[in-house]
């Protein structure tokens, strides 16, 4: 099956809102992607029909919004291929569920002088988490470098491990660069050497295929709004015996199992790490989200953004005074770049008023910068509703700013 880009970019009404009076072009889909109807029409459902909170009711509003907040546990779980259910927590998205990891982690595992590996690649919330608690720890933050390409390498990482390496931290795809990290080899090298592997997927889930039980991945998170779904959900997956080891990071309602001045026990899994009332109406939208997406298919979403990425670069390329910045050898559909002389911030800004959505900065992701030498880039990331038509109008815009500042 090909993309029918036309008939998908229906399903996004967003898609058809005018910028300044131009066509909206949104290239912002690594910050947050768009959502198609079916989403929208979830959460109206939701709070129009049963709206009611959960698991702890007797009437049927309560058990309708239990139930499909199930449901949308068990489309998780088959999304990504968990053993089972309840190895899926909802956290509020990607940062929390780090959040929780490396807390319940350090408090469980982690001793004076140990060491965890954080590549260099890290969005902040997959190596800010890690330094506090380290800092807790007393531990130590090792720096996992990549290559002028954006690539990480494998034997550097072999270089780095100790025996007092307990956790790696490494994201599956790179959200400034694009880079697609071999995180099957990563892990098998961490599993080798008895060390856990935090995974970070928010950049990965909208586009490849991911079966955490093929990866052996121990922890794997991502958030809802960057595939499809609503803002303030996201995922933590953990194989079942490394969870239930783990301390609860948040103390409050639902996550006990009785409760006495002299005694707390904890609920089991998932519940355990799902303190206070979940965030059900996103979750449930959560799950047409990845129907949505199920039903496309993921492979064929990957073939269709591998041709806009590669049509983006040869065009991008041929502009004078643009550098591409993050060449690996395998990337998503993200383009970041520079032009000579131009800072990224004004570049964003030309093209916004003609209707363009890019991101300018650091991406979150200073140290990447810092590596590269440069305050920031342009970053024009891609989803299926994009089309080559939209990429035609990106090169257009930067030639005129070229000119402008010439
Ligand atoms: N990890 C990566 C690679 C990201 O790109 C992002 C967000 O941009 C995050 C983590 C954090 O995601 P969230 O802000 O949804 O928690």
């Amino acid at each position: 099956m090909t993309i029918d880009v036309n008939k998908i970019r229906e399903d996004f009404p967003i898609l058809k809102e005018k910028i300044y009076g131009k066509p909206l072009v949104y290239f912002d889909n690594a910050a947050t992607t768009q959502k198609p109807q079916v989403v929208i029409d979830k959460l109206i459902e939701v709070y129009t029909k049963y709206n009611s909170n959960i698991h702890r009711g007797v009437h049927y509003m309560s058990n309708k919004a239990t139930t499909e907040t199930e449901n949308a546990r068990n489309i998780i779980q088959k999304f990504i291929n968990a053993k089972h259910s309840y190895e899926i927590i909802f956290a509020r998205g990607a940062t929390e569920g780090i959040n929780l990891i490396a807390y319940s982690f350090a408090e469980k595992h982690l001793k004076e002088g140990d060491e965890i590996i954080v590549s260099e690649l890290e969005h902040h919330s997959n190596m800010v988490p890690w330094k506090m608690v380290a800092e807790r720890k007393r531990a130590n933050v090792i720096k996992w470098a990549f290559n002028d390409n954006g690539d990480l390498e494998l034997d550097e990482l072999k270089k780095l491990i100790t025996p007092k390496t307990k956790l790696i931290a490494v994201n599956h795809v790179s959200n400034s660069l694009g880079t697609i990290n071999p995180v099957k080899e990563i892990i098998e090298i961490a599993h080798q050497n008895n060390i856990q592997i935090l995974i970070d997927g928010a950049q990965a889930v909208q586009h490849i295929k991911v079966d955490v039980q093929a990866l052996d991945c121990d922890y794997y998170v991502f958030s809802a709004h960057k595939i499809y779904g609503p803002t303030g959900i996201g995922v933590v997956y953990g194989k079942e015996a490394l969870l239930d080891e783990l301390p609860p990071y948040q103390g409050g309602g639902e996550m006990i199992e009785s409760v006495s001045f002299e005694e707390i026990t904890y609920n089991k899994l998932p519940f355990k790490f799902e303190a206070g009332t979940p965030n059900y109406a996103d979750t449930i939208a959560f799950a047409e989200a990845i129907k949505y997406v199920s039903a496309i298919g993921i492979d064929n979403i990957a073939a269709y953004e591998a041709e806009l990425l590669a049509y983006g670069e040869e065009k991008l390329k041929t502009i004078p005074g643009l550098k591409i910045i993050g060449t690996a050898k395998h990337k998503a559909s993200v383009i970041s770049f520079n032009i000579d002389g131009l800072h990224s911030y004004d570049v964003g800004m030309i093209l916004d008023k003609m209707g363009i959505a890019v991101r300018t900065g650091t991406h979150c992701t200073e140290p990447i910068m810092l590596r590269y030498g440069i305050s920031g880039t342009v970053r024009a990331s891609f989803a299926f509703y994009n089309t080559k038509e939209e990429i035609d109008l990106l090169y257009k815009g930067l030639l005129k700013v070229v000119e402008m500042f010439a």
